[in-house]
């Protein structure tokens, strides 16, 4: 059903040069990139857009992130082979497939039923195996932690309390932080049991992160 050749591969070489030419710098990433075929992600008359570095609606309102968002994320996780990733926000499923390429383990949490089993089936189409959840991922995943690394790939209004305990002494939670029009791009890093280093990056455009450490405890207030 689903075809990847020459021509696809040809796509996705230009586009890990404009991610290049965006300052992409780890080679590990870009080749993960090459690896995954976006385009299964996309209806075929959309071929082209697949491989532009736009972000693209998936349905139920949400999107499929920036391929440059994408990136970026997965390069500030320095990601290592064999290690455990919680990934907030599934979504398409193509994160995580990234994720995958670089050897990570992931556990994947989404909150639309439908865009879970979507994904899911997706995945597991294309010969990828990660543990997807559905639910409220603003709370992390506390029945599978500590993991090595947490990425959160919709914007949330604060640093959720619990993604911090969930994250292994050393390991490092990304996540985009702000208001509803922008958020800017976080590293911390869970140092030991009481420091964090949080480091800055910058600004992206995410859809809300909803849930109880999300934009439903938030708006409540
Ligand atoms: N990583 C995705 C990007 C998806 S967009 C990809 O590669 O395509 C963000 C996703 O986060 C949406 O699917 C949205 O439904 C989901 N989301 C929002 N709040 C959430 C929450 N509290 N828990 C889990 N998923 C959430």
């Amino acid at each position: 059903m689903y075809q990847d050749d020459y021509k696809h591969k040809g796509m996705r070489r230009s586009l890990i040069r404009i991610l290049t030419q965006k300052g992409i710098t780890d080679q590990r990433v870009l080749r993960a990139i090459q690896e995954v075929p976006r385009h299964f992600f996309f209806e075929k008359a959309f071929l082209e857009q697949a491989y532009q570095d736009k972000a693209f609606p998936i349905g139920e309102g949400q999107t499929i992130s920036q391929p440059y968002t994408v990136a970026f994320q997965s390069q500030l996780l320095e990601v290592q082979p064999g290690e455990k990733i919680l990934e907030i926000g599934t979504g398409s499923g193509y994160q995580c497939c990234v994720l995958l390429e670089l050897g990570a383990r992931v556990y994947t949490v989404e909150y639309v039923q439908k865009l879970h089993h979507r994904s899911k089936a997706m995945l597991t189409q294309m010969g990828y195996q990660a543990v997807f959840v559905h639910g409220d991922g603003s709370r992390g995943l506390p029945s599978h932690a500590p993991y090595d690394k947490i990425i959160v790939t919709a914007g949330a209004p604060m640093v959720p309390n619990d993604l911090l305990r969930q994250l292994a002494i050393g390991g490092k939670l990304v996540i985009p932080v702000g208001d509803d029009k922008q958020q800017k791009m976080l590293r911390l890093t869970k140092q030991n049991e009481n420091t964090i280093v949080k480091e800055e990056y910058d600004f992206f455009s995410f859809v809300k992160l909803r849930g109880a450490q999300g934009w439903d405890a938030a708006s409540a207030r």
